[in-house]
């Protein structure tokens, strides 16, 4: 197989570790464990290749140590997560991809931008649109995701396979 090193990193409580889980043992889990950095591998087929796929789930608490440049030296992408519910992780992406960039020292990063817990509507801050325009300043690819449902959780994988293969 191919393999691709990818990283999830955004603000805690987003849903990173809940999103990984969802995808690689498809169970979802209500409670709300703090992650000590862990790898997942999951195969899987993707326009006829197979490619085995590491998921880096990162720890970081703030925006001091949620991008930490140790990753940028190994990983192929990366997947910003941010809550519907929380305007304030919607923010942090942003801070997070000027660290990325300012340390590759390139203005283009194989980024997939996931708008997680699409589940809790009336608790949205987030809409749909702001997330679609964020994406496409950033010339990246995006969707909406819930761990909780499933909704779209293979698919933000898909597409950071499709991001890695422009680069
Ligand atoms: P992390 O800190 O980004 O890794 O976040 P977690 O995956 O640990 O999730 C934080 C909390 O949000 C947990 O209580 C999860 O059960 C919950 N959660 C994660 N994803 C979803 C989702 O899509 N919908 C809902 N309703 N809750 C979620
Ligand atoms: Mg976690």
């Amino acid at each position: 197989p191919k393999i691709r090193r990818v990283a999830l990193m955004g603000s805690r409580a987003v849903g990173k570790s809940s999103i990984i889980v969802k995808y690689v043992h498809n169970v979802f889990n209500e409670s709300y464990f703090p992650t000590i950095e862990e790898t997942f591998t999951k195969q899987l087929t993707f326009h006829g290749q197979l490619y085995e796929v590491e998921i880096i789930d990162t720890a970081g608490q703030d925006e001091f140590s949620i991008f930490n440049g140790r990753h940028a030296l190994d990983v192929h992408g990366y997947v910003l997560v941010y809550s519907v519910t929380s305007k304030q992780s919607f923010d942090m992406v942003t801070v997070i991809r000027d660290k990325i960039l300012n340390f590759t020292g390139t203005d283009w990063a194989p980024i997939v931008l996931v708008g997680n817990k699409t589940d809790l509507q009336g608790q949205r801050q987030v809409s749909r649109e702001e997330g679609e325009e964020l994406a496409s300043r950033w010339k990246c690819l995006s969707c909406e995701t819930s761990a909780k449902t499933n909704a779209n959780i293979g698919r933000a994988f898909e597409l950071m396979l499709a991001e890695m293969e422009k680069s």
